[in-house]
């Protein structure tokens, strides 16, 4: 039936019918992005890609004769199955830990793509008619496995990090920059060594390279914790899109090659807004460990207990209801708790109330970059109502009560202040400016992501709602009704 579109080997010519069909997916995923920058036109734009990602798939499989249909129906059952079971179960609150692991099964079959394709170049259409692999094809497959390995090992660390399989924080290797530098330059120099050498000479090199490339990816992760965990998620988004380009060139696909590209590029922005955000600087990002060089986050158990004042949910309700302007501040806790609806339904009826009610969101809060939006989304909370750190920073000083509901680390004042910090420089809310601050969290022992006391807890004008969040909001509106 697709006759018409078939193209023969991997790098065989190109059927006009199939770069046309290639580039409208491309067009598609580009629509995609765009559609993504927005909370408000978010769901169009996975639509675009859902169906940017189904014209490239069938393309590519009607035109390629890389295995019989029925193994690839298997597989694709299998993943689906997988896959399906996997959405099914996995809580919003785990969705970090499993991008991350998906970003590793990216990188891991960008190095099986260019081993196969090292170990069986015909069937990849790279053999030369004198035998061997041509130098450039040898640079893309090195490529391919270096990033590839990178993207693998540093996911696994990232996925073991935020799952709580290793402590969250970095671990500090002595003279750690010069050993990345030297592993580095030694993957380079392997590689260009691997290009160059004749067919018998190729197989240590290519070893030695991927086994370096998996230990950089391990020995660019290790050292990062706290507050910078998110940069990291998104950084190794954008390796996992260039592992997927360089797959691209060695299958001779050029819908990976966009796409891949594009994945590569948006989660380098992604990463240089999200630096720009916490203040860090982007090359240190790309060159790993560039977290805290103090050693280990501080631990929350064992600090000293200072005075704070606990209130009810009546006397949130009540206090709330004579506000002016209320600022919520949502984080990681809301999340957990699920309390965006319950949340919703309370600033609906302090708005009925005539109280102005805005939320104020971290680039950082949650545990993955757009992770309270999604969230207030879900609950229908209006776009327009919804502001980022810089637009909302300097409107705390005019709040009558600063509404803090499973955040921590994005409005501890030890970013500003605390050079020992391991958030120290992250920009964080100034919450200390609101005439009254209400902090709901479960107990005082608990701390956030980076482990660090927050002086917020102590101050005059604070007032503890010691719950969980959903609870603690559902009696909070059950005293306004
Ligand atoms: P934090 O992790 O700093 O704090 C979470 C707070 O929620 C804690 O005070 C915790 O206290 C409270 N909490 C947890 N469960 C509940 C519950 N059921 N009900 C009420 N409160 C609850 O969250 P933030 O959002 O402020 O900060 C995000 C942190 O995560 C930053 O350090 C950021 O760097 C890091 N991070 C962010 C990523 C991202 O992409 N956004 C990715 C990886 C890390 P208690 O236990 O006492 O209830």
């Amino acid at each position: 039936m697709f006759s018409f579109l078939a193209s023969g080997a991997a790098h065989g010519p190109v059927n006009p019918w199939v770069a046309v069909a290639y580039l409208v997916a491309g067009v598609f995923f580009i629509l995609a992005l765009r559609g993504l920058s927005s909370p408000a036109t978010s769901r169009t734009g996975n639509r675009f890609g859902m169906a940017g990602m189904l014209i490239a798939v069938v393309t590519t499989l009607v035109t390629h004769d890389i295995a019989n249909i029925a193994e690839i129906g298997i597989a694709i059952l299998l993943g689906g199955i997988v896959g399906f079971t996997i959405a099914r179960r996995i809580a919003m609150t785990q969705m970090p830990e499993l991008v991350a692991a998906f970003h590793s099964l990216v990188g891991l079959a960008a190095v099986l793509v260019g081993w196969a394709a090292y170990l069986n170049p015909g069937a990849f259409g790279l053999l030369l008619p004198q035998g061997g692999i041509a130098p450039v094809s040898k640079i893309e497959m090195g490529l391919g496995i270096a990033i590839g390995a990178i993207t693998f090992s540093g996911s696994v660390i990232a996925f073991a990090k935020l799952a709580g399989k290793m402590s969250g924080a970095p671990i500090l290797l002595p003279m750690r920059h010069v050993i990345n530098l030297g592993t580095l330059a030694a993957i380079i120099i392997l590689t260009a060594l691997f290009a160059m050498a004749g067919p018998a000479e190729t197989l240590p090199l290519i070893v030695a390279m991927t086994v370096l490339a998996f230990a950089i990816g391990f020995l660019l992760i290790i050292p990062i914790g706290g507050a910078d965990m998110p940069v990291v998620v998104s950084m190794l988004n954008s390796y996992s899109g260039w592992a997927a380009a360089a797959m691209g060139f060695t299958l001779g696909n050029t819908a990976m090659i966009i796409t891949g590209a594009l994945v590569g590029s948006s989660g380098a922005i992604l990463s240089y807004i999200m630096c720009r955000a916490m203040n860090r600087s982007f090359i240190s990002v790309i060159a790993g460990g560039f977290g805290t060089d103090s050693g280990a986050a501080a631990s929350g158990e064992g600090r000293e207990q200072r005075p704070y004042k606990q209130g009810s949910a009546a006397d949130a309700a009540f206090m709330l209801e004579q506000a002016e302007k209320v600022i919520i501040i949502p984080g990681y806790g809301m999340a957990v708790a699920q309390a965006q609806h319950a949340l919703r339904e309370m600033a609906d009826l302090l708005e009925e109330k005539g109280v102005e009610v805005k939320y104020a969101i971290h680039p950082v809060a949650g545990r993955m970059p757009g992770h309270m939006n999604v969230l207030l989304a879900e609950a229908s909370v209006p776009y327009d109502k919804v502001f980022e750190l810089e637009d909302i920073n300097s409107e705390f000083a005019q709040a009558d009560v600063a509404f803090i509901i499973g955040a921590n680390d994005v409005v501890n004042p030890a970013a500003k202040t605390d050079k020992s910090s391991p958030i120290y420089g992250m920009p964080v809310f100034d919450v200390d400016k609101a005439k009254q601050v209400f902090f709901i969290k479960r107990s005082m022992g608990g701390v956030g992501y980076a482990g660090v006391d927050n002086d917020v807890f102590y101050m005059d004008q604070t007032m503890m709602l010691l719950a969980d969040a959903k609870k603690m909001v559902e009696e909070i509106v059950k005293a306004l009704d």
